[in-house]
């Protein structure tokens, strides 16, 4: 067989399930490219040694000798889980996430962690303590975040799958700067047993892929309840390739979200061409319905909020007592956690601590907290009501292609909006998907957003597939 960067998972699955390759041969030819080529891009934090990847390998499942790229805030067993944080940055994981051991037991080999934002803050990959990670299609650009060493390590073709989290929307927004395919599953779906928490009432694993259909294989492997999380949903294991023949469901219904489309600072670009993919929908028999989800203007702060309070509590247990960095100068235990904290979080991280502190302090809770949590029971109830209208919504994935490194230096909060369209749904637990649906007139990929009511999963990827049946955007790759 031929194996080239961008190979499905799907065709060297058939590839190697025939003997035409081994998994050995699979698993050299991206551990070449990666160590080759990602000096350009930096999207890993390590890449790991043959040997040890061929040895981890188990045998017999459906993603045999299939390699992946796992964002470094997910534990696995014996392997540096640093959260691109000086605080974790000699931590060893002592379990795997349940996601993980999953993964294993379905063959698949894991190459490489993904860099990341420290802790997963962030929305460019510009934090993480070890190094800044590029955009694939043009490097003096970022590839989103916090998930962009996932994003950037799958379009620049250094593996077929990636996996991110999403607590406002780092899997898909980094997705739609490089190009690919980002599933943020239903709140519940994914066990987050091993994934190190951010904001525990949003975070999801996320799923990154070239299409639609490698992303079901991989989340047919990694879905379904986990008696260690309890937040996963009573739903057993099943293949969510099943229904994706190229059609779309007789009759089916589609929302565009209008007050996305005329948001401040939409790029017309963006607008056009998610208005090009909903004639496509149209054309396989969609209707296509006007939806105004008026939460959505007030989901940032509410998630800004949410975020940084869940973070503060979350991040508490980095104290130099139990996990990873400890200032060893320090003469009594209070300024051993001080300057543990001090030293051992990078600015974006100590920031959000000290804002999440402020929203739960005494006196004041009820103006940011409750009111916050409020925003995200209406904007749930919200996605409810329209999915009474419509079986499913579009809207776009970012206002604009990826911006360049240290656009927003000095400007936090244009940062902070970059989760305007992503974070409605961390609050509502919906699942959502960013598909590319174009390139802009200075070739950076553009993404569309594919949201359902909860649970949907099969019928965002088979609406997604039927899509991209029809066009060309996930064929398009990056030069290296
Ligand atoms: N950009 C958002 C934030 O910085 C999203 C992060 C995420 O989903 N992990 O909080």
């Amino acid at each position: 067989m031929n194996l080239n960067a961008f190979t499905s998972i799907k065709e060297l699955k058939h590839a190697i399930d025939k003997k035409q390759i081994t998994p050995q041969e699979v698993i050299s030819f991206y551990l070449d490219r990666l160590n080759a080529l990602d000096g350009k891009i930096g999207s890993t934090i390590s890449i790991f040694d043959k040997q040890s990847v061929v040895k981890e390998m188990q045998e017999g499942g459906v993603l045999q000798g299939i390699p992946g790229v796992i964002k470094n805030n997910i534990c696995i067993k014996e392997r540096p889980t640093t959260c691109a944080s000086k605080m974790l940055e000699n931590y060893r994981a002592t379990n795997d996430a349940t996601v993980i051991e999953r993964l294993k037991k379905a063959g698949a080999p894991l190459i490489a962690t993904a860099n990341l934002d420290e802790f997963a803050m962030g929305s460019s990959t510009e934090t993480s303590y070890f190094k800044k990670t590029k955009n694939p299609w043009d490097v003096s650009r970022v590839p989103g975040g916090s998930s962009g060493g996932s994003a950037a390590a799958v379009a620049a073709g250094f593996a077929p799958w990636a996996l991110g989290s999403d607590t406002g929307g780092s899997v898909r927004q980094p997705a739609a700067y490089c190009g690919i395919v980002g599933l943020k599953p239903t709140y519940g779906l994914v066990s987050r047993y091993g994934l190190v928490a951010y904001a525990s009432s949003l975070d999801q694993i996320g799923v990154m892929t070239r299409s639609v259909y490698d992303n079901a294989m991989v989340l047919s492997e990694i879905a379904g309840h986990d008696e260690r999380d309890s937040t996963t949903l009573p739903i057993e294991k099943k293949d969510y390739t099943q229904g994706l023949d190229g059609t779309i469901p007789k009759g089916l219904k589609i929302g565009i979200v209008d007050n996305t489309l005329s948001a401040q600072g939409m790029d017309p670009e963006v607008v056009e061409r998610i208005q090009a993919a909903l004639k496509e929908f149209e054309k396989m028999g969609a209707t296509i319905h006007h939806i105004t989800l008026p939460m959505i203007d007030y989901s940032a702060a509410a998630y800004f909020i949410l975020s940084r309070a869940e973070a503060a509590s979350n991040l508490a247990r980095f104290d130099g007592v139990r996990y990873g960095f400890r200032d060893k100068e320090a003469t009594t235990l209070t300024s051993m956690y001080d300057d543990t904290r001090h030293d051992g979080f990078g600015s974006e991280v100590k920031k959000r601590i000290m804002v999440g502190n402020y929203v739960l302090s005494a006196g004041h809770s009820g103006e940011f907290y409750e009111n916050a949590k409020q925003v995200k029971r209406a904007i749930r109830n919200e996605f409810i009501d329209a999915f009474k209208q419509v079986d499913m919504l579009i809207m776009p994935s970012q206002a604009a292609p990826a911006f360049k490194m240290g656009a927003y230096d000095l400007d936090p909060l244009k940062m902070d909006l970059q989760d305007y369209f992503t974070c409605p749904m961390n609050l509502a637990g919906v699942p959502s998907m960013s598909v590319p649906c174009g390139m802009s007139s200075d070739n950076m990929p553009i993404g569309m957003q594919l949201v359902g009511p909860h649970q949907s999963e099969e019928l965002l990827y088979r609406v997604g597939h039927a899509y991209e049946q029809k066009t060309l955007w996930h064929t398009m790759h990056p030069e290296i």
